[in-house]
Order: structure tokens, then sequence, then C-alpha cells
């Protein structure tokens, strides 16, 4: 099992060019986030655990995410994962490699922040398929709906408002920044400048994987 992760501050794209992946590449996507709002969906005993810490843009426990982390990499074994959104903090990194994963390539999708704002405050989830739009950049065809679900009615993430998105960029510079640092020295970090055309930026993430011709269908 080969591990790529995905890493950048919050709006950095790193669920839509993950979903992108997934779609044209043979690798499994795990979203801890996603996860996480599905046990928040459920009513599952870890969701009602996580459910106002995730709401206030604040991180989950090392402890519980490294549980649940091991779980799904348990489930996947022998295939190629791209980790969106994990690790976060040097502690988890540190724990993966506890795990005895081996880390291919760590992707930074670099954005401004004037842009992230952006592109936070303007996202809307279709809470059904979990498509992701924004309402100026890539709105859907027909307003507040789903393109694919369309009795469906898009929603804004509670984390997306714009006070919970100032508390979620400062956490990102404290907590996953230095994650960033902590991959470098091991030269295993890449760069993609991650604003303009999805399609552009996913070329350029693409490219990396490429390199590794494990992962071409
Ligand atoms: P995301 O969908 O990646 O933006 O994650 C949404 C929220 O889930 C975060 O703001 C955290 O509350 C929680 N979360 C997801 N991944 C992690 C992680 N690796 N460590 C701590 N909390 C996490």
């Amino acid at each position: 099992m080969k591990v790529w992760i995905l890493i950048g501050p919050p709006g950095a794209g790193k669920g839509t060019q993950g979903d992108l992946l997934k779609e044209r590449l043979p690798i499994h996507k795990l979203s801890t986030g996603d996860v996480l709002r599905k046990h928040i969906e459920a009513e599952t005993t870890l969701g009602r655990q996580v459910k106002s810490i995730m709401a206030e843009g604040k991180l989950v426990s090392d402890e519980i995410l490294l549980a649940l982390v091991a779980a799904e990499l348990a489930e996947v074994q022998g295939q190629d994962v791209l980790l969106d959104g994990y690790p976060r903090t040097v502690a988890q990194a540190d724990a993966l490699e506890g795990l005895g994963v081996s880390v291919a390539q760590v992707i930074y999708l670099a954005v401004d922040e004037s842009a992230l704002v952006r592109r936070l405050t303007g996202r809307r989830l279709c809470p059904s398929c979990k498509r992701i739009y924004h309402i100026e950049a890539s709105p859907p065809q027909l307003a507040g709906h789903c393109d694919y679900c369309v009795d469906t009615a898009l929603i804004q993430r509670e984390d997306d408002q714009e006070e919970r998105i100032w508390t979620r960029l400062a956490i990102y510079e404290k907590e996953t920044a230095p994650v960033l640092a902590y991959y470098r020295v091991k030269g295993l970090c890449q760069e993609v400048k991650a604003e303009g055309e999805v399609e552009n930026i996913y070329a350029k993430v693409a490219s990396i994987f490429l390199q590794e011709q494990s992962v071409i269908k």
C-alpha cells in the first residue's frame, strides 16, 4: 500500500481535487472530514462526540483520528490511498508513520488567504451525493439545487460561515503548516499553485501521481 497526502488550508480544493483523482485514477480516497460527517449524520457515538467541535471549526483529537484512520486503512489493504485531511498535526504525521504506511508524496495545494475566504463563504454542498459547488465559480444549473440529485437543496457547511473560517485558518497555520515542514525535510513535499481552473490544477496534481507508474489505469 502506498499513501498520497493532499494537504492545504481549508478551501484549497482538497475535496474537489481528491474527488477528481478518485474518479479518474485507481486510488481509494479517504477524507477524514467526510468520514466524520457521515458519523454525525448517522448519529453514532463518535458523531455525537465530534459534532460541536467540527461545527466550531476546531480539530478533533489526534487519538480519535488515529483510531479512525487505522480502521479505514485496514479495510483497504493493498490499494493505493489518497488521504484528504489527514494528517493535520505533527502528532498525526508521527502516528501515521507508526502505522507503518509508506508515504509516496505529499501534495501541497497553495492558495492565497483572500481567495480561500471567497471560496469557503461561497461553497455549497449537496447533502445527498456530497458534490461541491460554488455560488459564483461553479454554480449549479438551477440555483440552490444539485445538478445530479435534482430534488435536493444545497446546503452550506456550518463551519463555512465566515467567523468559523477565521478559526479554521488560524488552526491551519498553527497546527497543520508544521506538517508541511515535517514532510519537506523528508523530501516528500510537492507544491501546486491551486488557483485558476479546476482542470488546470488537476493536470498538475495528476502529473505528480503519474510519476508513479503503479497508479496508471
Ligand atoms: P474537512 O472536511 O477536511 O475540512 O474537515 C472538516 C472538519 O473535520 C475539520 O475542521 C475538523 O473538525 C475535522 N477533521 C477532519 N480531519 C481531521 C484531522 N485530521 N484532525 C482533526 N480534525 C479533523
